[in-house]
């Protein structure tokens, strides 16, 4: 399914009802199923695995329709390269994709491993 077709179909099975909700508590909805996919990947359960990341397609696909966003043409920031350093496959230093907030944790998270590996040492 291309991912135009698969916004339309989410729109036309909950728009109304994702309208009356509003774009607020719609984001909440969101991020509450990337928990669950967390989860699931704690779990390794392959179909549970499938199943949260179709529900993140899916609430990701009804923000951006809240939002006005087409999903497909947002994809696009990607159809020819890394949309930082323009390579496929990308150049950039290892975390750029992440947000600063997750690189700082990142780096925090792997000196206390650093830390760990030499106590161990
Ligand atoms: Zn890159």
């Amino acid at each position: 399914m291309k991912l135009r077709e698969f916004q339309d179909r989410i729109e036309a099975h909950y728009g109304e009802r994702d309208r009356s909700r509003g774009v607020d508590a719609t984001f909440r909805w969101l991020v509450e199923e990337v928990g669950e996919l967390a989860r699931a990947l704690r779990e390794g359960d392959p179909r549970r695995l499938e199943e949260e990341i179709g529900d993140v397609l899916a609430w990701t696909v009804t923000v951006a329709s809240l939002c006005g966003v087409d999903a497909a043409q947002a994809a696009e920031r990607y159809a020819s390269g890394c949309p930082k350093c323009g390579s496929t496959p990308c150049a950039c230093p290892p975390d750029v994709r992440m947000p600063a907030a997750s690189r700082a944790a990142a780096r925090q998270l792997r000196s206390r491993s650093v830390r760990t590996d030499r106590r161990a040492g």
